[in-house]
C-alpha cells in the first residue's frame, strides 16, 4: 500500500471527491485498493499581498492505494502552450503530479514523441514523463495504459487533486465562451488582470478561468468605471460578471490587444508590468516556469488561463512598495581621477546582480552619490555583502570613466565598504 497526502481547501471538497470516485473505480477495476480519509479542517493562516492576515479552511486527504504490479507512477504531464500551431518544439506547460514529492525540472521544448512505440511527430498534443522508480519514460497518451497500465484518465485525476483545490469561479458562463475563444493575447488577459488589481487591488483565486470564461466585453459606466461581462445569445445584453475601473472605453478581451477597451493609463503600465514580470522570472519552479513559458508564446489558452492568472498573485506580492524618493539631479558625472582612490559618502547601492562568466561568477553592484552620479563595481566571486537601497560609505580606486546607455559612470576597483559610516547630510538609512 502506498500513502499520498495533499493539502486541500475544504471548501472544494465535492469537486474533489468526485475525482477521488473516479480513481476509486478505476482502482476498482484492476481489482486494487483504495480508500480516503480526510483529516480534520482546520484555518491555516496566509497573508494577502498588503500583509493583511487571512485564513483558508484547509484539510489534509490522505490516500492509501494498492500499488500496480508495474508500479508505474505518473510523474507530470507535459503540453505545448499554444494548441493551434504545431506542438512539437513548442515551449512547455508542466503540470507535475500533486502526490510526488520530487522536485521534477521541466523540458524547454515539447517533443511529440513516445518511448513505447517509438514514435515522433504524430501530432500530440500530451504526453505523460512516467517512472518505475528506475527509469523516467515519456509516453504519448495513446499508449500510457498499454505501457503502465495506468489511464490517461486516471493520470489526469491524479494530476487534477491539487488543481481542484482552488476553485471558486462562476463556471455557469464557461462552455459557451471558451469554443467562442480559444485564445487570448496576453497583452488582453494582462489588462484584465490589471484592471481587476486596480479595483480590488488583490488576487482572487482562480481569476485566470474565470476572466477567461466570462469576461468577454466591457462597457464604460462613467467616471473611470464599467462593466464587464458576456453577451447574453438570446436576450443579447450583457450578463455582468464584474463592475470594475480603470475602463474609459468599449472593447473586447478577444480579439486584438487593439480591440481592447480603453483603460487608464496606469491599469496599462500595471498590465505591462505584469507581463515583464512573468517575462523575467527565473523559472525556478513550476508556477515560474509555466508562467514564463506563457509570456514568451504571449497566448493564453484555456488550459493555460489558470496559470497566467497566478501572474498577478505573484505580481503582488513582488511589486515594490512604494516610488523611491527623487534623486536631486539626474544626471551622472564622472567622479574622482582615474588611478586615484575616492571615498564616496554616502553611497546607494542601486543594482546587484551576479553574473556567470567563462572564469566563474561575477558580482556586479551599481551605486549612486547624493548627486546621482553613478558607479559601477565589478567583484569577483558571489558577493552578497550589499543589498539593494542600502547606504554606505565606499573608498575604491577609479578604473575607468565610461558610460552605459548615454549615462556617464566611474567604474571603480578595490572598493572598501563602510557599512556603518559617518552621515553627515544625505540620505536616510531606509
Ligand atoms: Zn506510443
Amino acid at each position: 500500500m502506498i500513502e499520498h497526502k495533499v493539502t486541500i481547501d475544504t471548501v472544494n471538497l465535492a469537486s474533489v471527491e468526485r475525482t477521488l470516485k473516479r480513481l476509486a473505480r478505476a482502482f476498482a477495476m484492476r481489482g486494487k485498493a483504495f480508500s480516503w480519509s480526510l483529516g480534520e479542517p482546520a484555518l491555516t493562516q496566509f497573508k494577502n499581498p498588503r500583509g493583511r492576515v487571512y485564513y483558508v479552511q484547509q484539510a489534509l486527504l490522505t490516500v492509501v492505494c494498492e500499488e500496480f504490479e508495474n508500479a508505474w507512477t505518473v510523474l507530470a504531464k507535459i503540453q505545448p502552450v499554444d494548441i493551434n500551431q504545431a506542438a512539437h518544439g513548442q515551449p512547455v506547460i508542466f503540470s507535475p503530479n500533486p502526490t510526488i514529492e520530487d522536485t521534477l525540472t521541466p523540458p524547454h521544448k515539447f517533443t511529440d514523441h513516445c518511448d513505447h512505440c517509438t514514435s515522433g511527430k504524430r501530432g500530440r498534443q500530451t504526453v505523460y514523463t512516467v517512472t518505475d522508480g528506475s527509469a523516467v519514460k515519456q509516453v504519448g497518451t495513446a499508449c500510457l495504459l498499454e505501457y503502465t497500465g495506468i489511464t490517461p484518465e486516471m493520470a489526469e485525476s491524479w494530476l487534477k487533486l491539487k488543481g481542484n483545490s482552488r476553485i471558486d469561479w462562476a463556471n455557469n458562463t464557461g462552455e459557451r465562451n471558451k469554443r467562442q475563444h480559444p485564445n487570448m493575447s496576453l497583452t488582453n488577459m494582462a489588462v484584465a488582470l490589471a484592471l481587476y488589481a486596480n479595483t480590488h487591488g488583490k488576487y482572487r483565486s482562480n481569476i485566470g478561468r474565470w476572466i477567461f470564461n466570462s469576461w468577454a466585453h466591457a462597457v464604460p459606466t462613467g467616471n473611470g468605471w464599467g462593466e464587464v461581462g458576456y453577451w447574453h445569445p438570446e436576450t443579447k445584453k450583457l450578463v455582468v460578471i464584474e463592475k470594475i475601473h480603470g475602463i474609459e472605453g468599449y472593447g473586447t478581451f478577444f480579439g486584438q490587444p487593439d480591440e481592447l477597451p480603453q483603460v487608464s493609463e496606469a491599469v496599462w503600465n500595471t498590465a505591462q508590468d505584469i507581463i515583464k514580470y512573468m517575462t523575467d522570472l527565473p523559472g525556478v519552479n513550476n508556477f515560474e516556469h509555466n508562467l514564463r513559458t506563457i509570456a514568451k508564446a504571449h497566448v493564453v489558452t484555456n488550459k493555460t488561463a489558470g496559470y497566467a492568472g497566478g501572474a498577478l498573485a505573484g505580481w503582488l506580492k513582488r511589486k515594490p512598495k512604494a516610488a523611491p524618493k527623487p534623486m536631486p539631479t539626474v544626471t551622472s558625472e564622472w567622479l574622482g581621477k582615474v588611478g586615484e582612490r575616492m571615498t564616496v559618502l554616502p553611497c546607494k547601492v542601486t543594482f546587484v546582480r551576479r553574473i556567470e562568466t567563462m572564469y566563474g561568477i561575477s558580482t556586479l553592484t551599481k551605486f549612486i552619490d547624493l548627486k546621482g552620479n553613478q558607479l559601477v563595481w565589478f567583484r569577483s566571486g558571489d558577493r552578497n555583502d550589499l543589498i539593494k537601497g542600502q547606504i554606505i560609505g565606499l573608498t575604491a580606486t577609479v578604473k575607468k570613466h565610461d558610460s552605459y546607455k548615454d549615462t556617464k559612470q566611474t567604474t571603480v576597483t578595490r572598493g572598501k565598504i563602510d557599512t556603518k559610516p559617518e552621515w553627515g547630510e544625505g540620505w536616510e538609512q531606509d
